[in-house]
């Protein structure tokens, strides 16, 4: 069965394999672009110290300490904790085009970067809170 391979960077993972790991409120945003709704998901309020991974694939993707509110309903980080651990593409819709973020790992959608953040880095990550699990600082010490 080669229903998940790690090419040493990449994580290819079946679409079977995805349906059978994933909700399917996660598969509708993290597989097919989808986006949850503001202010009813799980961070968009969230104020616990530690670090958000990739609900697909474990990566871990940004820190508490970069996490502030956008006013959006949606969970906003300033940065990400390892720039490599995340990916840009253009997403184009009908009237204007927006920047898709991915999981480097395994591609899944996490959400959306806009140039309208705070300082230092002046951009808005905005992202699904069911593209992400927590870990609570202890337990990320290790990182
Ligand atoms: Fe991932």
């Amino acid at each position: 069965m080669d229903e998940e391979h790690f090419d040493g960077k990449k994580l290819i993972v079946s679409d079977k394999e995805w349906i059978r790991r994933l909700t399917p409120k996660q598969y509708k945003v993290m597989r097919e672009q989808g986006t949850e709704p503001s202010f009813q998901n799980e961070f968009y309020d969230f104020k616990d110290h530690g670090i958000f991974v990739c609900a697909g694939c474990g990566l871990p993707l940004f820190s508490s300490d970069t996490k502030y509110d956008s006013g959006t309903g949606w969970p906003s980080f300033w940065e990400p904790l390892f720039p490599e651990n995340v990916t840009y593409r253009e997403d184009k819709g009908f009237f204007s085009s927006r920047t898709e973020v991915i999981c480097s790992r395994c591609g899944c959608h996490l959400g959306h970067i806009f140039n309208d953040g705070p300082l230092p880095t002046r951009k808005r990550f905005c992202m699904n809170s069911l593209s992400m699990n927590f870990h609570k600082k202890e337990e990320s010490s290790s990182l």
